[in-house]
């Protein structure tokens, strides 16, 4: 299939045409044509899918027929991070080249007047994350009564980071009839939950397997002792020459403390966080994509919407307490097609960790020593504590089943 059948307007495939897009991606080719033919749709799309393009080319394609001089806000795309928010603001930027249309961008963590200023001048289309949003519905800042298209990117993590009540204020100051997108990545009760409250008779569309890693992506498990960690990843970053090495944590600190020691190995790198400014984060992440930093270590709310078509290396330093997010991380290499290789670095105390992850790929990952980082058999790594996060997760996958959970007698 090609652009030319999806029925685009000119000024958008001479955008993409420009951007090197040949053919579209097989969520572009499901959603395209649902999009303008005014559906609501429930997408399962990893990133690096192509999702973005799959609903912005066709909200412009329906706002250029539109000729409200006025210019209220047609669309709204919402997004779990400042990261994400970013990155869909300039794809619809670049999409939306030869078009006269306007784009605004709403996130935290920066000055608000900017945003005022932009939306003052009138907006066709505002990408925003959930609490900056609020704010500005607050402030009177914005009028969403005349949308006509929503889209919820991410939608997995925008409820897995609590966004729920924000989202329901939101709902409540939109027009009822309107078209709804939802995105996500992972699918679980939760999600068929919210898509119920929100999406009317929707089509639903599934590019890969539910809960599917990135295929192209290759996954090797290393068991090592937790302490050990830091070497090896300096001596496979080191010895294989790797540049544009991503590496998880699960905590903040352990990515300032991972970023400082491999620094002192000589590897240039840095970390992104949320306790970093806006600022420092772009920074960090422009420093990265140019190669001048080679390794960068991100918690996984920070590394959301981290787009780099060829990063080929993920390291997971620690397995992620919620197993999907171990998905959302892998997903960050092997985007558009290239190979990708994702490394976990699993110690004995965090096995059950990786059967949480197995459990949802529906696969074994096979774990192998490296020679030289065996791990010590003679000792016995503290067993990783089980995250209250996980358990209220838990909890509210089977109230949504309506499974009773008991609470166990002290
Ligand atoms: P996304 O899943 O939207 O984050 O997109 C992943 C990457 O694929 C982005 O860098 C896009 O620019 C790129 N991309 C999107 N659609 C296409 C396409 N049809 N052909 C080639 N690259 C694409």
């Amino acid at each position: 299939m090609s652009f030319s059948s999806l029925a685009l307007d000119k000024s958008l495939t001479d955008a993409i045409k420009a951007l090197g897009y040949e053919n579209p991606t097989p969520i572009q080719q499901q959603a395209i044509p649902a999009v303008l033919a005014g559906k609501d749709i429930m997408a399962g799309a990893q990133t690096g899918t192509g999702k973005t393009a799959a609903f912005a080319l066709p909200i412009l394609q329906q706002l250029m027929k539109a000729t409200d001089a006025s210019r209220p806000i047609s669309a709204l795309v919402l997004t779990p991070t400042r990261e994400l928010a970013q990155q869909v603001y300039k794809s619809f930027l670049s999409y939306a080249q030869n078009t006269q249309l306007n784009v605004a961008v709403a996130y935290g963590g920066v000055s608000i007047n900017n945003q005022i200023a932009a939306l003052e001048k009138g907006a066709d289309i505002l990408i925003a994350t959930p609490g900056r949003l609020l704010d500005h519905l607050t402030k009177e800042n914005v009028n969403l009564s005349q949308l006509q298209t929503i889209v919820f990117d991410e939608a997995d993590r925008m409820l897995d980071m609590g966004f729920k009540d924000e989202i329901d204020q939101i709902l409540s100051r939109l027009p009822s009839k309107r078209q709804t997108l939802l995105f996500s990545a992972t699918f679980d009760d939760a999600i068929f939950k919210l898509s119920k409250t929100l999406l009317n008779n929707p089509l639903l569309i599934e590019v890969n397997q539910r809960n599917a890693a990135a295929t192209e992506v290759e996954q090797l498990v290393y068991t090592v002792d937790s302490d050990r960690k830091r070497e090896l990843t300096s001596f496979l970053i080191g010895s294989k020459n790797w540049h544009q090495v991503l590496i998880f944590t699960r905590t903040k600190q352990m990515a300032d403390d991972l970023a400082k020691e491999m620094c002192k190995d000589g590897i240039q790198t840095q970390s992104i966080h949320g306790d970093k400014s806006q600022g420092a984060r772009e920074r960090v992440l422009a420093e990265f994509k140019q190669g001048k930093t080679r390794a960068l270590v991100a918690t996984d709310v920070a590394a959301r919407g981290i787009d780099i078509i060829d990063l080929q290396y993920v390291i997971n330093y620690e397995l992620p307490y919620v197993a999907e997010d171990y998905i959302h991380r892998i997903g960050r290499t092997g985007r558009a097609g290239n190979a990708g290789l994702a490394i976990s670095l699993m110690s004995p105390s965090e096995e059950w960790l990786l059967e949480a992850v197995e459990k949802v790929l529906d696969s074994t990952l096979l774990k192998q020593w490296l020679p030289g980082y065996e791990p010590d058999l003679s000792k016995q790594d503290q067993p990783v504590k089980r995250s209250n996060k996980s358990k209220q997760k838990k909890h509210a996958r089977n109230k949504a089943l309506g499974i009773k959970t008991t609470k166990k007698r002290r």
